[in-house]
């Protein structure tokens, strides 16, 4: 099957799956107040990808059918452009507000499949040969796939890694017929309601002893025994006039239960196999994946410079402070552009053919921009002040009575209308101030370990051989 359309990734939707939301279990996802505008934004999604084949598409290498870009497994520098092109354009469809849009987790399998030599290791053999079937499946599918990589925290001061026995992570309790029965749970997985397909693979390592919790695989959202409570909606039904993020881009995160789920033979991809579990994410993963993350952050830097311009110019507010503040924005969307450039050019063999991007600018950038989106934010804030709430609605600017009043009120400097001053704003509070704007600040600080975290793995991992011998000379000379 080539390239799906938003209706048809709408339709597959509705499989019984259990998603809980607020006080209810919900039924029908597309058509829920709480999922239906994101649903339709994330179905566009697939519809763009239709609309640009040029960037978007590719022929399957088996099939020859038309398949996302975003699942091709990079093998030269070339093939990374493409992949860019792609990734660039779905970014700027959500201006990076959507940070699991489905390509993500294209790339991501596109670069396990790319690297079955790490899976198919320490005698891991049948594991890897049911992940690259799982990626010709992704892409002839045109799944939209979710996925949980923690196990949930209960007590901080057990320390980092958990234990044999521990019953609240995700593990293996039983073998069937068909497969095997696991049970426990996993955060955090964002996208889940608008997802067809539930992935869990390495996060953390484990100790030794802990085969049991050794575990990847893919399975139907609709798989008996999963459960996903997601968080509050903060997805507005309004119109897109007035909350053109939150009426489409709340791609939601939802804690995933396992109560006893069989997942079949086929669909294992680790099963108790420590070794490989340990290792398949240190060296291609990060790389792989960041290129989407870090073209979707220098997208949203980009848009978040234009539209706190536009604010600042809607009340002729471009004095040396706020040009200053403009400038920041501008910088942190600069750097992110350049380190991808780095990277990209950077790009070399990671193994088996694989071609990825240079690891160090992207860590750098992923350390940083837990700091810089809150920064982005709290500019966005200070610029827009009361006027982020003097901005009417749709309806009250169609009111006959109120537009005349509202059009000498609250027109913009210049010939800025009222109408477009309006739109501003409210775009501005929506991207900056909004509960899904507060949601998403949060995700920009841990959607891939957080900020501090990363910057303790910049340090262990870096090449230090420079810094040591700049230091050296002064230590060693006589
Ligand atoms: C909105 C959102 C969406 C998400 N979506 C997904 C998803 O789709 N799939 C998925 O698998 N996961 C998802 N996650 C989970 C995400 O992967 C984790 O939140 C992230 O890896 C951070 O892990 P943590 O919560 O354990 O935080 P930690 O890394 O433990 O950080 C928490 C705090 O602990 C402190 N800290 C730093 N270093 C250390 C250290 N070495 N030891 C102890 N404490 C330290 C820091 O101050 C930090 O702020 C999502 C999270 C959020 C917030």
């Amino acid at each position: 099957m080539p390239a799906r359309t938003g209706a048809a990734f709408l339709r597959g939707l509705k499989d019984g799956r259990e998603i809980w939301a607020g006080s209810e279990k919900v039924s029908d996802v597309a058509a829920h107040p709480a999922f239906a505008g994101a649903a339709q934004g994330v179905a566009g999604v697939f519809d763009l990808q239709l609309a640009h084949p040029q960037e978007c598409l590719m022929s399957d290498p088996e099939t020859g059918e038309p398949i996302s870009v975003s699942h091709l497994i990079p093998r030269s520098r070339d093939d990374l452009a493409r992949r860019h092109a792609c990734l660039e354009r779905i970014a700027e469809y959500t201006v990076g507000v959507m940070g699991r849009s489905p390509d993500y987790m294209n790339v991501t399998y596109a670069g396990f499949a790319g690297r079955c030599d790490e899976w198919g290791a320490n005698g891991n053999e049948a594991g890897a040969e049911n992940l690259v079937n799982y990626q010709k499946f992704l892409r002839r599918n045109d799944i939209s796939l979710t996925h949980a990589l923690l196990h949930p925290i209960v007590d901080k001061g057990l320390g980092e890694f958990i234990d044999p026995g521990n019953d609240v992570a995700l593990h293996k309790v039983g073998e069937t017929a068909h497969g095997i029965i696991v049970r426990g749970a996993r955060v955090l997985a964002t996208l889940a309601p608008f997802a067809d397909e539930l992935a869990v693979y390495p996060g953390y390592p484990l100790k030794p002893g802990c085969e049991d919790y050794a575990l990847s695989f893919c399975i139907p959202m609709a798989t008996p025994g999963l459960k996903f409570l997601c968080r509050d909606t903060f997805s507005q039904s309004g119109s897109a006039r007035d909350f053109p993020l939150s009426a489409r881009f709340d791609e939601q995160d939802a804690f995933v239960i396992f109560d006893d789920v069989e997942v079949p033979r086929d669909r294992l991809h680790i099963n108790g196999n420590l070794a490989v579990y340990n290792q398949v994410m240190i060296r291609s993963w990060w790389p792989n994946v960041m290129q989407q993350t870090m073209i979707r952050a220098q997208t949203k830097l980009e848009f978040a410079w234009g539209l706190a311009s536009k604010m600042a110019e809607a009340v002729n507010g471009v004095q040396p402070a706020a040009a200053q503040m403009l400038g920041e924005i501008w910088t942190f969307a600069e750097f992110t552009r350049s380190c991808v450039q780095k990277a990209e050019a950077n790009a070399h063999e990671y193994g088996n053919g694989v071609w990825l991007p240079e690891g160090a600018p992207l860590y750098a950038l992923r350390a940083t921009l837990p700091s810089w989106f809150p920064r982005v934010n709290e500019i966005i804030r200070q610029l827009g002040s009361h006027n982020l709430f003097a901005a009417p609605t749709q309806a009250m600017l169609e009111d006959s009575g109120l537009r005349p009043l509202i059009d000498r009120y609250l027109r913009g400097a210049g010939d800025l209308t009222a109408e477009a001053r309006s739109r501003i704003f409210r775009l501005a509070w929506d991207f900056a101030g909004s509960a899904l704007a507060s949601r998403n600040e949060q995700y920009e600080r841990f959607y891939l370990a957080s900020g501090p975290r990363n910057l303790q793995f910049c340090h262990m991992l870096a090449d230090r051989s420079r810094a040591d011998r700049l230091v050296d000379r002064f230590l060693t000379e006589e």
